[in-house]
């Protein structure tokens, strides 16, 4: 079953917004076994409009629009999508009511005639009703083919998405199960992962596709398969998972899907075990810290951290003796080592880890190159630290950092 997402506003072909509607409808119409052909961006334009409904219909079962629905003059969707089912547009009395209501409760203005009149819909439509705003749902058949009118606010299409247009395709057509199963490694670089797996890609059934994702110092490998019978489309996933498994176990740290990302995975760990952690970071400047507090649930394990970034706070607030910084350099395996270790003490934790590196663009407080960064992971008996080289662009470097963190706490 093949849909077409077509993304509607000129907000979106200047990049001041950015298109996030496609992405949540590729993901939830993926989920159900619908595969997407093409995603289209199209200007408030009505010959523009025309023609890319005409090209859509030409290719998909189904057609998902967003946007273009409000009530100001540069909003033309639904007037050109009644124009395209050589309909005419008449009063919907439930959406009329919904917008009465919606303005008695939360807008307390004059009723405007261009408001009242975004409960005109297409005379053969079906009228998907938004209880969060303003401008309806709007589904219309076409044949076996279905073109779907959402509004272009996130959070109204998502609802009328999940709760109204999912469970009417369902009804209307019959979609193939498809599994997609994702892969989370960390510490091998794509194409070193890439060469590692080389026989067992070259030996994938058709019936089974692979991805790489790289993103800064992870990867993730998604497996994908298709079909009409459920158990065989996770059977043929499985037998592939057990093969590549063992070609991976040094870099593989869960499933996507059990486990979000590493710091989940730690997370659940150190949970799991009752022990705390605590954080000193200079050039991740908190990133490390965020990764756990980002996740609910963070205070049962995160004891605390620190940003030290200035040389003298690392004195002052973790007491890294001056000398040390003297001798070694503050971005050293040295320091980044008692930074872990005094961190650990300070915050009474299991585990101490710290960062400390030059993100560049310039050569800071230290002498090291632009890109060094020294990572250090502290527990009651020992302290390990590793040197990495993380490029020049500042951004970068940090994300690296951050995960390269995560990846020695892992281990
Ligand atoms: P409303 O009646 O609520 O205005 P609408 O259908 O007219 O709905 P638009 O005017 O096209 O929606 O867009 C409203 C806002 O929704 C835009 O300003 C933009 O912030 C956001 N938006 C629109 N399309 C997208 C999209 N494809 N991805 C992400 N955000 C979008
Ligand atoms: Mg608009």
């Amino acid at each position: 079953m093949l849909a077409e997402i077509i993304t509607i506003g000129d907000e979106l072909l200047i990049g001041q917004v950015i298109d996030t509607n496609s992405a949540f409808i590729s993901q939830t119409l993926n989920s159900i076994g619908a595969s997407i052909y093409q995603i289209t961006s199209v200007q408030d334009d009505r010959a523009h409009l025309l023609q890319a409904f005409k090209d859509a219909e030409s290719r998909v079962d189904i057609i998902i629009i967003t946007g273009g629905l409000g009530p100001t003059k540069d909003d033309i969707t639904k007037k050109t999508i009644a124009e395209y089912f050589d309909d005419t547009l008449v009063r919907d009395a439930s959406v009329t009511k919904n917008i009465e209501d919606i303005w008695k409760k939360y807008v307390r203005q004059t009723l405007l005639q261009v408001n009242k009149d975004q409960a005109l819909v297409p005379s053969t439509a079906t009228v998907l009703m938004n209880e969060l705003g303003t401008a309806p749902g709007m589904w219309l058949d076409k044949g076996d083919k279905t073109f779907v009118s959402l509004p272009g606010v996130p959070f109204e299409m998502k609802k009328l998405l999940v709760s109204k247009v999912i469970p009417k395709l369902k009804d209307k057509y019959k979609f193939p199960y498809i599994l997609h199963k994702t892969l989370l490694t960390y510490g091998l670089g794509e194409s070193t992962l890439a060469k590692r797996i080389e026989a067992w890609e070259d030996a994938l059934p058709s019936t089974v596709k692979l991805a790489y994702m790289p993103n800064l110092g992870s990867v993730r490998l998604r497996l994908s398969s298709k079909g009409e019978n459920q158990k065989e489309v996770e059977q043929n996933i499985e037998e592939q998972i057990q093969k590549v498994l063992p070609l991976i176990e040094d870099a593989f740290v869960g499933f996507e899907d059990e486990a979000k990302s590493l710091e989940v995975i730690i997370a659940n760990r150190l949970t799991k075990l009752g022990k705390t952690l605590a954080i000193a970071e200079s050039c991740t400047g908190g990133n490390v810290a965020e990764q756990f507090t980002q996740n609910a649930g963070a205070s049962s394990y995160f004891n605390g951290g620190v940003v030290t970034y200035a040389t003298e706070s690392k004195i002052k607030v973790l007491g890294v003796p001056k000398k040390l910084i003297e001798k070694h350099s503050v971005v050293s395996a040295e320091v980044v080592e008692a930074m872990a270790k005094n961190v650990r003490d300070l915050f009474n934790a299991d585990y101490g880890v710290a960062t400390t590196g030059n993100a560049g663009p310039s050569k800071g407080d230290s002498d090291v190159e632009v890109g060094t960064v020294f990572i250090a992971v502290a527990s009651k008996d020992a302290v390990v630290s590793e040197a990495f080289m993380l490029g020049s662009a500042r951004k970068r470097v940090i994300k690296k950092a951050v995960n390269k963190a995560l990846e020695m706490l892992e281990k």
